[in-house]
């Protein structure tokens, strides 16, 4: 008999009322808003700094992905079963995912096998609302600038052709990159070049994920920088008054979404920004709910660790005021023979030589890990075509760094699968002497910032400028916005800034090409690569593939 579907494994499973996820965590069911039987919001008063102190967080971040993923989602899934399974009291605490990629390439985003977060349908298709309630939010401000451009009593003196605010939408379009909106004459807006990006990628929704509360959202969404004036006066939203009203849009979307996992223990689910021109990590607001909640909580970083896990320290860690008590590297075995040279093809079936080739990329994970004065834990996401002797090859060679590599079966056996992990991680957290530092101040300079991520993270020589960027940079200084964190835009897939070089590689430069800035959110964006803010659909999309039947059930949506 073939392995079940995610779909088939989430439909079977025994969901309960969510009242009774809420019980065990110790919230009153009066509190909770409820969003159908089993998802609902829980009010921001739950968040308490003294409890916060005492628990412990668990950041789970992976080697250099290849393009299907090394299951960060589904082990911090499995980890969080895994921790119930013990005795601890867990929550995971994750991103909520976009409808864009559900209909694009096959796949949710809500673990996998028998480590899933439910209702799996509900929360991949518009879960509790956050999605459309921050693309809103996204376009008024929009309306706010065409209308302010259109209004000449009231004009701001806003140069059309400086804006960089985009709308959004939450959907693989590639059509609406690039548009021209306010044709058709006079009273139909001044005409301009605009686009849209997809509603992950909004501005808004890195804005949302690092606010603490309704002030400091105001605050943050009446900092977005919108463009300038034609006498090059700098405009932000604040200046047309956007942020009370964008807020208002956003009184529901601001409170964490709780479900359950396959086995009934508690998930947070909440905020869902990019992970390469954002900081690709849920809210402060849910990690600070998890916290509060229970003793532990398993979150996740984007992509590897060289984007996320950095982000998460340095952006996430610095506004949130936390740090993490354990750090687990998720790694397979087809990534790691895919770094040591697999081509297609090739990367399923087990290499020993491939594997010893690619481990390397999972060493400068951990040497990074332990820069940053944490204590690597790493996770063999196993897989159905792993042999013994690449397993124990890994654990040897962990072993000779001082770090310990466990098998995660999570995906098959679901939290008893990861009791192992499980108990290492709670060791880990209070005896392994784990002690984050950043390895930048956000008062340092913008470039020593950007040299330390890449020299210390990446393993580059160098960083090279380009004159655009030099030109960008000056600005950034002249707008007095460069003592905050930075978030690197560059591809997952390897740890310099061109895709192709698999491994550990080294003698390379990174080279900015130019930058962006989110006043809002409060980072620097140095672009290294083209980065994709509204993806295209593939030509067979997932889309094709569902359907529902006549008792409203949805089939093929895996
Ligand atoms: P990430 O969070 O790192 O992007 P996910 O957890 O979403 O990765 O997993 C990516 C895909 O791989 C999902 O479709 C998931 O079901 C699948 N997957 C994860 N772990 C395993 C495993 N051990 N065996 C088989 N498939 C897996
Ligand atoms: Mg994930």
């Amino acid at each position: 008999m073939s392995f079940p579907t995610d779909l088939e494994i989430a439909e079977s499973a025994n969901i309960q009322h969510i009242k009774n996820i809420a019980e065990k965590i110790g919230i009153d069911n009066d509190d909770l808003e409820y969003y159908g039987k089993y998802k609902a919001k829980i009010p921001l008063k739950y968040i308490d700094e003294e409890k916060i102190k005492k628990a412990k967080l668990i950041l789970v971040t992976a080697i250099n992905p290849t393009p299907a993923g090394e299951g960060k989602t589904t082990v911090s899934v499995g980890l969080n079963d895994g921790l119930n399974k013990i005795g601890k009291k867990s929550i995971a605490v994750l991103r909520e995912p976009s409808l864009g990629p559900v209909f694009g390439v096959k796949g949710g985003a809500a673990g996998g096998g028998y480590a899933q977060v439910i209702p799996m349908v509900d929360i991949n298709l518009h879960f509790t609302g956050d999605f459309a309630a921050i693309e809103k939010a996204n376009n008024l401000l929009s309306a706010l600038i065409d209308n302010n451009l259109q209004n000449r009593k009231h004009s701001l003196n806003i140069d059309p052709r400086t804006i960089v605010w985009k709308r959004v939408m939450d959907m693989n379009d590639r059509s609406l990159r690039q548009i021209v909106v306010g044709l058709g004459g006079s009273n139909n807006g001044i005409t301009r070049e605009e686009g849209f990006n997809i509603t992950p990628a909004s501005e808004v929704m890195a804005i949302l994920c690092l606010s603490q509360d309704f002030e400091d959202l105001k605050t943050r969404l009446g900092n977005i920088f919108v463009g300038y004036t034609f006498d090059k006066k700098p405009i932000f939203a604040r200046d047309l008054k956007a942020e009370n009203a964008m807020a208002i849009l956003l009184k529901d979307a601001i409170k964490p979404n709780l479900v359950q996992s396959l086995e009934g223990n508690p998930a947070i689910l909440h905020g869902g920004p990019f992970a390469n021109i954002a900081q690709g990590t849920n809210t402060i607001i849910a990690t600070k709910t998890g916290l509060s909640l229970a003793d532990y909580v398993v979150t996740e970083a984007g992509f590897g660790a060289d984007l996320g896990a950095e982000k998460f320290l340095h952006i996430k860690c610095h506004y949130g005021k936390m740090k993490p008590d354990a750090y687990v590297i998720v790694a397979t075995i087809r990534a790691l023979r895919y770094h040591g040279g697999a081509k297609k093809g090739e990367y399923e079936t087990p290499n020993l030589p491939f594997v010893k080739n690619g481990i390397e990329n999972l060493k400068k994970h951990i040497e990074n890990g332990m820069k940053f004065g944490l204590k690597p834990i790493v996770a063999i996401n196993r897989f159905a075509t792993d042999s013994d002797e690449e397993i124990t090859f890994i654990k040897e060679e962990c072993e000779k760094m001082g770090v310990k590599a466990i098998l995660a079966e999570e995906f098959t056996k679901g939290g008893a699968g990861m009791t192992e992990l499980a108990e290492e991680v709670v060791y880990c957290a209070s005896n392994c002497g784990n002690d984050f530092q950043p390895l930048y101040k956000v008062e340092d300079s913008v470039e020593y910032k950007i040299e330390t991520i890449a020299k210390e993270v990446y393993g580059a020589e160098t960083v090279v400028f380009s004159q655009k960027a030099k030109n960008q940079l000056k600005t950034i200084y002249d707008l007095g916005f460069d003592k905050v964190p930075i978030c690197m835009a560059k591809t997952p897939k390897s740890l310099t800034d061109d895709e192709t070089k698999i491994g550990r590689p080294s003698n390379f430069k990174i080279t900015v090409r130019e930058f962006e800035f989110a006043a809002g959110a409060g980072f620097i964006i140095p672009i290294l690569g083209d980065m994709m803010r509204m993806p295209g659909l593939p030509s067979v999309p997932a889309a094709e593939g569902m359907t529902i039947n006549k008792e409203g059930k949805i089939l093929g949506l895996s």
